[in-house]
């Protein structure tokens, strides 16, 4: 038996109108500094207002926040004792807004022991929104959060089906605004989770067409939506697509390239959505042995046309390197100015904790310490994989 699950998912136009309904009486607004000078935070505080709440808020929620962030803006919340929390922004804000919810509902917890096979018993004390102002990450439709240990330099993923949040707001007016490197780095992660969860081994008819209408979309709107953020239309499908990846990818999973990109994010400090793509191609060349018709079926939906399945794989390679290099992404780890003496000296530690992501075990084809090693190694200076 398996389970599909998702929030109540408010999208379109005026979508955050929703919130002027709202019951309850009081709100905790979870963001960062960037969202509330952008205005965001007041324009969800008026509504909320409208509604008759109290609202209280956090802006300090740091890019890849780290435990210890969390637990600073979780103190917050206990003192303001809010019946709902409002994770407004990134992936980061969301993220951090999942955590300081289990620890407010749960003080007594460990976050390292929040897992699937934890029954935690939240929704006692208040209720979960996400309203994502960037399109990418899709922690709006997720049942996970990833923290970041500082002291270990190690990302905790974190998941339970308690996480997902009881209402996401998907308004397309929310991801106007931001820096184009963001923009490129955030975006591609949704690219990354529709092909990984398309491929994996958990894949199910729930999420195979989530993933793959995922994965059409934004390889029809993404370069719209990027050169010109006044292309409404493209905005609007490419926060819808990042909302359907998320939801795609935590009703099974994602693959190697995410267990890779977390392990190579936390040790040198690389956002998640580039650290994660620059292994993407890597990942699925390596994955062809065992995926190469799920590769192909992709390809197909996304109008490549090819003569055989190998043929297929490949055209969808470059096409995924063509439109990174046209956003700027980096296609090696050399290219994000790292050197290759840095890079060899962390190799065992970058392999142990990738081996260690649930992302690797659920891969079409499980990549052993061994081929995690060359997988790093190959992706730092581009070679073809050839193993
Ligand atoms: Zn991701």
């Amino acid at each position: 038996m398996w389970w599909f699950q998702s929030p109540k998912i408010a999208f379109g136009e005026d979508a955050l109108e929703v919130l002027k309904d709202l019951e309850g009486k009081k709100a905790f607004i979870v963001t960062d500094n960037t969202i509330r000078s952008l205005g965001y935070v007041d324009i969800v505080s008026n509504y909320l207002k409208e509604a008759g709440m109290d609202v209280g808020v956090f802006d300090g929620v740091e890019s890849e926040p780290s435990t210890e962030n969390v637990m600073e803006g979780a103190k917050l919340v206990r003192e303001s004792a809010p019946d709902w929390i409002i994770g407004l922004g990134g992936g980061s804000c969301m993220d951090a807004a999942k955590v300081m919810w289990v620890l407010y509902e749960r003080p007594d917890i460990k976050l390292e022991d929040v897992s699937p096979l934890v029954e935690l018993g939240l929704r006692k004390k208040a209720r979960l929104i996400c309203i994502p102002t960037t399109s990418g990450t899709g922690s709006e439709a997720s049942w996970a959060a990833v923290i970041t240990d500082k002291k270990e330099l190690f990302k905790m993923e974190l998941a339970s089906r308690e996480l997902y949040p009881d209402l996401s707001i998907v308004d397309p007016k929310l991801p106007v605004g931001v820096p184009k490197k963001v923009a490129a780095d955030t975006g591609i992660d949704a690219l990354v989770t529709a092909v990984e969860t398309y491929v994996n081994q958990w894949r199910n008819d729930f999420s195979d067409a989530l993933a793959i209408k995922g994965a059409q979309l934004f390889f029809k709107y993404f370069l719209r939506a990027y050169e010109n953020e006044n292309d409404k239309e493209a905005r609007e499908k490419i926060h819808n697509a990042s909302t359907i990846a998320g939801l795609a990818f935590s009703n099974s999973q994602v693959g190697v390239a995410h267990a890779m990109g977390h392990s190579f994010g936390a040790v040198f400090k690389i956002p998640h959505g580039r650290a994660t793509a620059v292994f993407l191609p890597y990942s699925i060349e390596f994955g062809v042995k065992e995926a190469g018709e799920r590769y192909a079926e992709i390809a197909k939906a996304i109008g490549i046309e090819a003569e055989s399945v190998e043929a297929a794989v490949k055209k969808l390679v470059d096409a995924i390197r063509d439109l990174m290099e046209k956003i700027g992404e980096p296609l090696t780890v050399k290219e994000m100015g790292i050197k290759w003496e840095d890079y060899r000296q962390k190799l065992d530690e970058l392999v142990a904790k990738a081996e260690m992501s649930t992302c690797n075990f659920v891969n079409p084809r499980v990549a052993s310490s061994e081929e995690l090693k060359k997988l790093f190694t190959y992706a730092f200076d581009g070679r073809t994989i050839d193993f």
